[in-house]
């Protein structure tokens, strides 16, 4: 376990006020990460934040981004809730999380977005395409993790 990253690392410049509440520029928390929080010997890096995040100055927002090579990756949770978080809908923001922390977590793998199946790794383009995405790969993808990886697929 982490501790929290101090917002207050994030460098003005990386910070923009998008609709009336404030953005971080996702590429900067990965570099954050990646200089002071990953361990050598970490297969895997994710952080979470409730901030909202924005990949570059021409896109609105996005729920996550990993990086390829680093195995390092941010998912936002700013927009998985319809509004207030609380016990309602926690379990379906949860649900989400998980599908983009996956889904990125798929990336640092070296995955793609697929589009052959029904499966984590296909592109979303809002809350409504994440909410129909099944929280696994499909059988191709698995196959790709099988091979970059090498487990055994019956034992592990
Ligand atoms: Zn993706
Ligand atoms: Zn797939």
């Amino acid at each position: 376990m982490l501790n929290p990253t101090d917002e207050r690392v994030i460098p003005t410049k990386d910070i923009r006020t998008h609709e009336n509440h404030q953005q971080i520029l996702a590429s900067t928390v990965l570099d954050i990460l990646y200089k002071e929080e990953k361990p050598a010997n970490t297969l895997a890096l994710m952080a979470i934040t409730e901030k909202d995040l924005f990949p570059s100055e021409n896109w609105n927002y996005v729920f996550g981004l990993a990086s390829y090579t680093k195995r390092i990756g941010v998912s936002s949770i700013y927009r998985l809730q319809n509004s207030k978080l609380d016990s309602l809908n926690f379990d379906l923001c949860l649900k989400r999380l998980i599908n983009i922390s996956s889904h990125e977590i798929g990336h640092m793998f070296k995955m793609k977005h697929c589009i052959t199946a029904h499966c984590v790794m296909n592109g979303s383009n809002g809350l409504h395409e994440t909410d129909l995405s099944p929280n696994r790969l499909c059988s191709e993808c698995q196959k790709k993790l099988q091979l970059a990886r090498g487990f055994d697929l019956q034992k592990d």
